[in-house]
């Protein structure tokens, strides 16, 4: 099929999808948006309403320099949120469509709502949003509507790093600290960007004195949390210990 007839389909689903999105959501009446990267979450709010989606990036138009730029190409995005490159990218280069395959180009100002019909049909989604920041056309594809207490939850599993931006959250005793060679319990096996098995794990670790403790307690008790002190790290640094740990 040409890009062009491609673009046709994708774009004439797109407009039904947007037209059910804001009788759905009345998503234009919203005044101001908030996007969280590593948990993936976009919070609309208004005065009397807020609203949580799960979504992913397609890219961003900058109407300075006049180019497109994918979200795979863009350092700055979150890998949480990147389009699929393969599912994108790939089908750029079995179809021959350039606009797929380059991660950065001149183009004009649609262009993000073309990519956006694409990346819908091709990834899924119920929708586009596109928020502007300076020169910046941000193209956002929502892909669920997710209950307003959830997304506090998962919101609250990351945490801003003074060194590594926004990670997940990590717990580690206050004994702990890079090198202190004093341990490092777990209370499963972990390594760095792994999935958890469970919504309400979370990285965990104290040192051979709190390990004795625990012992005694039987486990991880309110006790153990309280003299322990533990405190909240980002996994980047829950893994720099870990590693300088053991
Ligand atoms: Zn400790
Ligand atoms: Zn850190």
């Amino acid at each position: 099929m040409a890009y062009e007839d491609f673009l046709t389909d994708c774009f004439g689903e797109l407009q039904k999808m947007q037209d059910d999105l804001n009788k759905a959501y009345d998503i234009n009446s919203f005044t101001s948006w908030n996007y969280d990267q590593p948990s993936g979450i976009i919070t609309l709010s208004k005065p009397d309403k807020t609203i949580n989606f799960r979504y992913y990036q397609v890219g961003t138009y900058s109407t300075a320099s006049k180019t497109w730029k994918w979200s795979w190409d863009n350092e700055n995005t979150s890998k949480n949120v990147v389009v699929d490159i393969e599912k994108i990218k790939g089908f750029g280069i079995a179809n021959n469509y350039e606009n797929l395959i380059n991660g950065e180009f001149p183009s004009y100002d649609e262009i993000g709502w073309e990519l956006s019909s694409i990346c819908c049909n091709l990834i899924g989604g119920i929708g586009v949003y596109r928020p502007v920041v300076d020169h910046l056309k941000i193209h956002i594809v929502l892909t669920e509507l997710i209950d307003n207490d959830l997304a506090e939850r998962e919101k609250t599993k990351y945490v801003d790093c003074e060194n590594h931006e926004r990670r997940r959250r990590a717990f580690i005793c206050q004994h702990l600290k890079e090198g202190s060679k004093n341990g490092f319990e777990e209370s499963f096996e972990t390594f760095e960007d792994m999935e958890f098995e469970y919504e309400d794990d979370d990285f965990v670790a104290w040192c051979n004195e709190c390990e004795k403790l625990r012992i005694k307690e039987g486990g991880l008790s309110e006790k153990c949390w309280e003299e322990g002190k533990f405190k909240i790290v980002c996994e980047k640094c829950y893994f720099k210990i870990k590693e300088t740990n053991t």
